[in-house]
C-alpha cells in the first residue's frame, strides 16, 4: 500500500472515533479512501464427476416364493451435528503469543479483510457498528427501518455493552434474515499487544487482553444466536498483526472497510448519500447505528432509491465471503 492510501485510510477512520468515543471532540470531515480491490481469488478446479454406476440389468426370474418375513432394516441415527470448534483459552492463547512481536498497526493490517472478494461484486457490503458504553448505546431506528423498507441486507457488528443496553432491539435485528449479526468487541477497544491505543481509546495490552476483548462478546453472541458469529470488528477497527492471529485462532473473519460512509457518526446527511453513491462495486461500508440524530439514517435514506434504481446489489459479509 502507499503512503498516500495508508495516510487516507488512517485519515479516513479518524472519524470513525466520534461514533465510539465519548462526543467531547468533533472530528473533522475526512474524505473516504477509495477502496483498493483485492486479488481475485483463484478459482479451485471444479471437482470432476465420476461415471454414475450402471445398474446390471435385472433378470427375470421366477415367480418369487414366499419367504419368512424379513425384519426391517434397523432404522439409521442420524449423525449428530458436528460440535462447534471450542474457542481456544486465555492461558492458550497467552502461551502461545508470549514470544510474538508486531510488524504492522492500523486499519489495514495482515488479515483484515477490506473489500469483498472479487466473486461478489458488484455488490457492496453496508455494516454499521454499534459501539456501546456511555454516549455509544443509542439505537437508530429509522436506520434498520429503511434498510426493511427496501429488503436491503446489512451486517451489524454489535458491543456487548449495546446489547445489554438494547435486549429487546437485539432480538428483533437477530431474528431478522437480512441482517447477520457479527462481533463488536466486548469492551470496544482497539486490538494490540502492546497496549498500542487508537483516537486516545487504549489497545489491549497483551494476548490475553486480546483474547478477552473477542472472546467475551463472542461467548456473549454464541449464546443469544445459537452459533458464533463469523465476522469480528474491534473498536475503532485497529489492530496489530498478531492481534489478527488470534482472532483467527478464535474463528473470527476480521472485517475492515473501504468506504468510510458516516465518518464515525459525524457526516451530514448530504455527505453520507454521497459517500454512498460513491462505494465502489465490491466495497465494504462501514457507518454507525447507534447515533440517530446523526446524518447516517437520512444520508442512507436518500441514497439507496438512487442506488437500487442503478441496479446496485447488496450483501451481507458472510454471504459474500462464503
Ligand atoms: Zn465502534
Amino acid at each position: 500500500m502507499s503512503l498516500s492510501r495508508r495516510t487516507l485510510l488512517v485519515a479516513a477512520a479518524g472519524t470513525t472515533l466520534a461514533a465510539c468515543a465519548p462526543a467531547t471532540s468533533p472530528a473533522p470531515p475526512v474524505p473516504t479512501a477509495a477502496p483498493v480491490p483485492t486479488a481475485a481469488p483463484v478459482p479451485t478446479a471444479a471437482p470432476v464427476p465420476t461415471a454414475e454406476p450402471v445398474a446390471p440389468t435385472p433378470t427375470p426370474t421366477a415367480t418369487p416364493t414366499p419367504t419368512a418375513e424379513v425384519p426391517a432394516p434397523a432404522p439409521v441415527a442420524p449423525a449428530p451435528a458436528p460440535a462447534p470448534a471450542a474457542v481456544p483459552t486465555r492461558a492458550l492463547v497467552t502461551a502461545r503469543y508470549a514470544d510474538a512481536a508486531p510488524a504492522a498497526w492500523g486499519l489495514d493490517v495482515p488479515g483484515v479483510l477490506t473489500t469483498l472478494p472479487r466473486a461478489a461484486a458488484p455488490a457492496i457490503a453496508l455494516t454499521f457498528d454499534a459501539c456501546g458504553g456511555p454516549g455509544g448505546s443509542g439505537y437508530d431506528a429509522a436506520l434498520v427501518d429503511t434498510l426493511r423498507t427496501h429488503g436491503v441486507p446489512a451486517t451489524l457488528f454489535l458491543n456487548a455493552r449495546w446489547i445489554d443496553a438494547n435486549p429487546a432491539v437485539f432480538e428483533s435485528l437477530a431474528a431478522d434474515p437480512l441482517f447477520e449479526i457479527a462481533n463488536h468487541g466486548t469492551a470496544h477497544r482497539p486490538l494490540s499487544v502492546t497496549g498500542r491505543s487508537a483516537y486516545g481509546i487504549a489497545g489491549t495490552r497483551d494476548p490475553g487482553e486480546v483474547h478477552d476483548e473477542i472472546a467475551g462478546n463472542l461467548a456473549k453472541l454464541t449464546a443469544l444466536l445459537g452459533r458464533p458469529p463469523a465476522f469480528f470488528r474491534s473498536g475503532t477497527a485497529h489492530y496489530d498483526d498478531v492481534a489478527t492471529r488470534i482472532a483467527a485462532d478464535l474463528g473470527q473473519r476480521i472485517a475492515g472497510f473501504s468506504t468510510n460512509a458516516d465518518g464515525g457518526a459525524t457526516l451530514p446527511a448530504a455527505q453520507v448519500r454521497r459517500e454512498l453513491l460513491d462505494a465502489a462495486p465490491g466495497a465494504v461500508v462501514i457507518a454507525h447505528m447507534n447515533h440517530p440524530t446523526a446524518g447516517t439514517a437520512p444520508g442512507l435514506a436518500t441514497a439507496l432509491p438512487t442506488l437500487l434504481a442503478a441496479g446496485r446489489t447488496f450483501t451481507r459479509l458472510s454471504d459474500a465471503f462464503r
